[in-house]
């Protein structure tokens, strides 16, 4: 462990996680960075030369791999090459990116839409831009980390309100002082616990007190709303969010990520925010593939029916078992545990019985709240679900989460 001999404040740091990191694979309890490598059909993947069901997708949909969009994404390989020219503003423009831009406003009933690189660099970019010193930021205290970082370096005011708490959120607007610019931002369904912001009252809030209202969708498009659209949809409550946040990454089995909404707030964010401005344009495959990823979505509405049909079935199947899985109602369903040591141990059996399941323990989660933070998508099929409810009740019993 002694890689330095120095012992100041960043070799501490380093050598405390290493010996974290270090204590879990002496004991067969680290499963983070396994390397896929093959993927099996729907919900079905390689690992280790083990075929495992995947239970940690974020594809919602089972969109990865689908002959379209892979056809999309080598057509555009073909036409463009592996790379663009730079950055958006210079050379780096395709007309794939356009054409992109227009499908992601078509799709979220806006005007225009800009895309980055990630959904992280999208959230850092976006707030950062938008606000600054003296304007004030609330955020949901689950709100996703991209989100809280986005907010810090604002340097706007940063204040967060209790967990999908509207009564929380208005007394922290009432606040704010007069004429100060304001921003409300949440993920519209939470990355951690699966459940779905309170929209309406959020909306109500952000016009009684001038608010601007920015909602991170990357878990609710092609989840949330008949057609997949999302959280708008699902409340039918159109054009109420200022900023229409989300990722290229999940259910777009692409990477990238957009803001959709007003065309001046869009035109503005193409010559304010640094990293469109500094950063390379998105590859051409991944343009493609995600433009070919939201005209499947609008062809194949049954994903959207099934992947909300398997959320209910694990969601009561684990409840009429035994499990705490807090307030979900989606794909997203925390299997509580308590301890970090009790979600590491039901974790090792579930990956014996080859479900690839995750961990979720503290920091990331409060202390005590550590869990299997499992998904399911479109591609599952009922029994692959029953079998994994089985394997986790029988390890939840051995572990004593039962
Ligand atoms: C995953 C995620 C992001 C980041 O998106 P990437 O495209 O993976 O960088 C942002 N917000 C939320 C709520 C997320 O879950």
């Amino acid at each position: 462990m002694d890689f330095r001999n120095t012992d100041d404040a960043v070799t501490r740091r380093i050598r405390a996680m290493n010996d974290r990191v270090n204590m879990l694979r002496e004991n067969d309890l680290y499963f983070y960075n396994q390397p896929i490598s093959e993927l099996r059909g729907g919900a079905r993947v390689l690992v280790n030369g083990r075929e495992m069901g995947m239970f940690a997708s974020y594809s919602y949909l089972g969109l990865i791999g689908h002959p379209r969009i892979n056809a999309a994404a080598k057509a555009a390989v073909d036409r463009y090459g592996t790379g663009t020219h730079g950055v958006r503003t210079l050379a780096g423009t395709l007309k794939l990116h356009t054409e992109l831009e227009e499908t992601i406003a078509e799709f979220k009933h806006a005007e225009a839409a800009i895309t980055y690189t990630s959904g992280y660099a999208t959230n850092l970019a976006v707030i950062s831009t938008l606000m600054g010193r003296g304007d004030y930021v609330l955020s949901d205290k689950l709100n996703h980390a991209s989100i809280v970082d986005g907010c810090l370096m604002s340097g706007a005011e940063f204040r967060r309100f209790r967990h999908n708490e509207m009564d929380d959120l208005e007394h922290r607007l009432q606040q704010v002082p007069n004429g100060v610019a304001k921003l409300v931002v949440a993920d519209a369904i939470f990355s951690m616990d699966g459940d779905v912001i309170d929209f309406p009252r959020m909306v109500e809030l952000c016009r009684k007190y001038n608010a601007w209202l920015m909602m991170d969708e990357a878990h609710s498009v092609g989840v949330l709303g008949k057609t997949g659209r999302g959280i708008e949809e699902h409340f039918g409550l159109w054009d109420s969010i200022d900023i229409k946040m989300g990722t290229l990454s999940k259910t777009i089995p692409s990477v990238g990520g957009y803001v959709a909404g007003k065309k001046e707030l869009v035109q503005y964010l193409r010559h304010a925010s640094r990293a469109y401005i500094f950063s390379a344009a998105l590859p051409p495959a991944q343009a493609a593939a995600a433009n070919e990823a939201f005209k499947v979505i609008l062809d194949e509405p049954w994903r959207i029916e099934k992947v909300n049909a398997n959320a209910d079935q694990f969601i009561q199947g684990l409840k009429k078992r035994g499990f705490d899985t807090l307030l979900t109602t989606t794909a997203i369903v925390p299997v509580l545990c308590g301890s970090d040591e009790r979600a590491f141990a039901i974790t090792r059996e579930c990956q014996h019985h080859d479900l690839f399941v995750l961990p979720v323990v503290s920091p990331a989660v409060p202390e005590g709240l550590a869990r299997l933070r499992a998904t399911v998508t479109a591609a599952h099929e009922p029994q692959e679900i029953e079998y994994a409810m089985d394997v986790m009740e029988k390890a939840g019993k051995e572990i004593g989460i039962l």
